[in-house]
């Protein structure tokens, strides 16, 4: 894995440092059926383009960071909220 995530509060660092939180997406609403439930929960979009993500920077300061990766290409850009 050639690539670093930008964690605003460390720079660049290896990706091994941190945990996939999985993809940024929108929970069902409350009171909504078990199969929109189970599709949030297991099954992604997955897509060869840019997706948005969750990233816990374990071995680091300890924060959450939302990154835009191309999961063909691992190009990341930091998502400023
Ligand atoms: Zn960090």
């Amino acid at each position: 894995m050639a690539f670093l995530i930008d964690c605003p509060n460390c720079g660049g660092r290896n990706p091994y440092e941190f945990n996939f939180g999985g993809e940024c997406k929108r929970a069902p609403d409350q009171g909504a059926d078990m199969k929109a439930w189970c599709d949030y929960l297991f099954f992604h979009e997955n897509m060869p383009e840019f997706q948005d993500e969750w990233w816990y920077h374990t071995m680091g300061c300890g924060d959450w960071i939302k990154i835009r990766r191309n999961i063909a290409t691992h190009e990341i850009k930091l998502i400023e909220d």
